[in-house]
């Protein structure tokens, strides 16, 4: 069978790589960091850097398409790679997603909401851009932030210095601060013949800016639900997308603003593990292989409850709890804030 190239060894890479095995593929991960979660289920590992062109051209040679479980990947590794093999998702949905301010334009010019937004890299920036959206409000990096890392709130204007402080010289985008109602995903595959398929939006609670729960069925209306899936197939559609995407949306009575999305597997979509027939992690190999898409048909309601941290001392009961499904990503070291695992509940009456 043909070999999956992936970038990237944390969890999302592991269970990529279980996907692909199961499909008959085999998987080579390129991680700069030892001991990768993925490496331990993938057929090859490669350890080396982001700098380091020969490793980058002996992967990509020893590959047949290559993935990715992150977004941050250099753009000059990304040159090498793609001069060998075919990376999907393409270089668009990542030149857009690495960089907050170049994501918002998009979602803007395709006619979608986002929070107001306004470009932040020095005091005088600060200062217009605080005049401009006010309080509350939260400034942002533009690049490398995930897990509510790299933002700070003003909860006043009198909290802009501190902010900017914060982000240690780094540019950034500070955002008004949404009054949603609750937060939702939608988890989007895009084929390489343009056929889309969406799961059910899940809800999604975030504790210290770290997803903790999502929940299937999300509270929506028909018609919100409508619209979250359609609007994340016109995002897929316009990048020509290739594979899965996670698209964040905030609920307001004055309907979806999006927040974010990631050209990759995401967190949010771990549920699918558990409540369809076919997952997001298979449904990504899918299409990057050009193999059919799974429709997305959810067969039960799932609660996914992140393990965080000390999370992990709840293990033994959790193995106890019936209908609980528990997915480990095998990380030697518990550590707060860490992601370790997660756990699947399935709902029946
Ligand atoms: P992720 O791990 O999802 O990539 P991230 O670090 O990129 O997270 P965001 O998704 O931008 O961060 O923000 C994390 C959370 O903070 C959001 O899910 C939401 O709860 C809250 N948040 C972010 N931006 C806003 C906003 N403009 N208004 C209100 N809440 C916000
Ligand atoms: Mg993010
Ligand atoms: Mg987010």
């Amino acid at each position: 069978g043909a070999t999956i190239g992936i970038l990237g060894g944390g969890q999302l890479g592991r269970m990529l790589s279980v996907a692909a095995s199961r499909l008959g593929y085999k998987t080579h991960i390129f991680e700069p960091g030892a001991n990768p979660p993925a490496g331990e289920v993938a057929n090859a590992v490669t350890t080396a850097s982001y700098e380091d062109a020969d490793a980058l051209r002996a992967f990509a040679a020893s590959v047949d398409v290559i993935t990715y479980e992150f977004e941050n990947i250099p753009t000059a590794a990304l040159d090498i790679l793609e001069s060998q093999k075919p990376i999907r998702p393409n270089r668009e949905a990542l030149r857009i997603s690495q960089d907050r301010l170049t994501e918002k334009a998009f979602l803007q010019e395709l006619g979608l909401k986002t929070a107001p937004f306004a470009d932040v890299t020095n005091a005088d920036d600060m200062a217009k851009a605080v005049a401009e959206i006010g309080a509350p409000s939260i400034l942002k990096t533009r690049r490398f932030g995930y897990d509510g890392k790299g933002q700070a709130r003003l909860k006043t204007t009198a909290d802009a210095d501190a902010a900017l402080a914060d982000m240690a010289g780094a540019p950034a985008l500070l955002e008004g601060f949404v009054d949603f109602s609750h937060e939702v995903s939608v988890i989007a595959a895009r084929g390489i013949d343009g056929q889309v398929a969406c799961f059910d939006p899940g809800e999604n609670v975030h504790k210290d800016g770290i997803l903790a729960t999502t929940t299937v069925p999300a509270r929506l209306s028909a018609g919100q639900r409508m619209d979250a899936v359609l609007l994340a197939a016109n995002i897929l559609n316009k990048l020509d997308y290739v594979g899965v995407m996670g698209v964040e949306l905030f609920v307001t009575k004055d309907g979806l603003i999006v927040n974010e999305v990631a050209p990759r597997v995401h967190n949010s979509g771990h549920w699918t593990q558990n409540g369809c027939a076919v997952d997001q992690f298979e449904q990504h190999i899918r299409a990057v292989t050009g193999l059919p898409l799974g429709d997305g048909q959810r067969h039960s309601d799932v609660v996914m409850e992140n393990l965080i941290g000390d999370d992990m001392d709840q293990l033994p009961a959790l193995l106890t709890e019936r209908d609980t499904a528990v997915h480990l990503y095998g990380k030697a070291e518990t550590k707060p804030g860490r992601k370790m695992g997660h756990v699947n509940r399935i709902k029946r009456d």
